[in-house]
C-alpha cells in the first residue's frame, strides 16, 4: 500500500466540519496553487524546514549531522542539498525547533491509536476526523483502509479535496464518507490552469457526479483578490453551485491571507505574489451578497 507522509495532525480543529475534529494533513498534491497556504503539502516527500528567527546558533545540528550537510553562516544555518539525506537528526537535536522536518509515515493502525485517544471529544461534540492535504484522494488504498476502520468505529469521516481526482475512486470513497469539503477556485479553465497548474473540467464534473450520488458536500472557495474575486467569476461560481442536484450546498469563503509567506521562507522557497492580495472586509461582504442573490447559504470562514 502506498502510504502518504503526514505533515500535521491538528487536534481540536473546529473549522473542518462539524464538532471538534482531528484534521490530518497529507503531503502530495496534483495542483500547484499560487496562493497555497500549506506549501509543504505540495511535495509528497520529506522536507527540511528552517526558521532563522528561532535559531540561537548553538551548532548542535552542525555537530550531529552525519553527512556534514549543515553549516553555520552569517545568514544562519545553510543546508547542502547534495549532502542532506533528510534523516531528521538535525531536527531531533535542535533545542529551539528552528529546524524541523515535514513528513512522517504512519500506518493506519498507528493513526487509529491517535484518533481513538480523541474519541470522547468527537462523541461529545458530534465531531470526527477530516483528512486534508495536499490531496488525500491520490492515496486510494490508504484512504480506503483508514475510512473502513473509522467506519467500523463509527467515527465521522470528512475529506477536504481539490476534486482533481479519479472519478471512480471519488465514488468509491463517497460510500464511506460523511462529508466532503470540496474546493472551487476558478470557473474559467484557462485561468484555473494558469493559477493552479491544472484545468477545472474534471473538478467541476466530479462535483456534479458526487452531487448526483447524493453525497453530503460543503463548498470551499479560497477568495484571492486579483485572482478570482471579479464579479464574472463569482457569479458563474454561484450559478454553477445553484445548478448542482441534491441538497443545497453550504459555501465557505476562505479569504486569502499572507501568513503563509513565512512557510515558504522556512522551505527556502521564493514566494511570488503575482498581484494577489487580501480582500477587504467590505469586498468579502460584497462577494457574500452575490451568493445570497442566488439563494445560496454562504459564510466567511470554514
Ligand atoms: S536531515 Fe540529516 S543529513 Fe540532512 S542536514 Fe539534517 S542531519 Fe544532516
Ligand atoms: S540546532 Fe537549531 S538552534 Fe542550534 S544552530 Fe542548529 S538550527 Fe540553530
Amino acid at each position: 500500500m502506498q502510504s502518504p507522509l503526514i505533515f500535521n495532525i491538528n487536534k481540536y480543529a473546529i473549522n473542518d466540519g462539524p464538532g471538534i475534529r482531528m484534521t490530518i494533513f497529507l503531503k502530495g498534491c496534483p495542483l500547484n496553487c499560487a496562493w497555497c497556504h500549506n506549501p509543504e503539502s505540495q511535495n509528497s516527500g520529506i522536507q527540511k524546514l528552517y526558521t532563522k528567527l528561532k535559531c540561537i546558533g548553538c551548532m548542535e545540528c552542525v555537530k550531529a549531522c552525519p553527512n556534514d550537510a549543515c553549516e553555520l553562516t552569517i545568514d544562519g544555518i545553510k543546508t547542502d542539498p547534495s549532502r542532506c539525506q533528510l534523516c531528521g537528526i538535525c531536527a531531533e537535536v535542535c533545542p529551539t525547533k528552528a529546524t524541523e522536518m515535514a513528513g512522517k509515515e504512519y500506518s493506519t493502525d498507528e493513526l487509529l491509536k491517535i484518533i481513538e485517544k480523541e474519541r470522547h471529544f468527537f462523541d461529545q461534540s458530534g465531531g470526527g476526523i477530516t483528512i486534508s492535504g495536499g490531496e488525500p484522494l491520490i492515496y486510494h488504498d490508504f484512504m480506503n483502509d483508514l475510512f473502513d476502520k473509522c467506519g467500523e468505529l463509527k467515527i465521522h469521516r470528512a475529506i477536504d479535496t481539490s476534486g482533481f481526482v479519479k472519478t471512480d475512486f471519488l465514488l468509491t470513497i463517497a460510500e464511506k464518507t460523511e462529508l466532503f469539503l470540496y474546493d472551487i477556485k476558478l470557473m474559467d479553465s484557462v485561468n484555473h490552469k494558469n493559477w493552479t497548474g491544472v484545468g477545472n473540467e474534471l473538478i467541476l464534473s466530479n462535483l456534479r457526479v458526487l452531487s448526483e450520488k447524493g453525497a453530503n458536500i460543503e463548498i470551499r472557495i479560497p477568495l484571492i483578490k486579483g485572482v478570482n474575486d471579479d464579479y464574472e467569476n463569482i457569479s458563474k461560481t454561484a450559478e454553477f453551485i445553484h445548478s448542482l442536484p441534491g441538497e443545497k450546498k453550504k459555501i465557505s469563503i476562505l479569504p486569502y491571507h499572507k501568513i503563509a509567506i513565512k512557510k515558504y521562507e522556512k522551505l527556502g522557497l521564493d514566494y511570488e505574489e503575482h498581484g494577489m492580495s487580501e480582500p477587504s472586509v467590505e469586498e468579502q461582504k460584497h462577494i457574500l451578497g452575490i451568493f445570497y442573490k442566488y439563494g445560496l447559504e454562504a459564510k466567511i470562514g470554514g
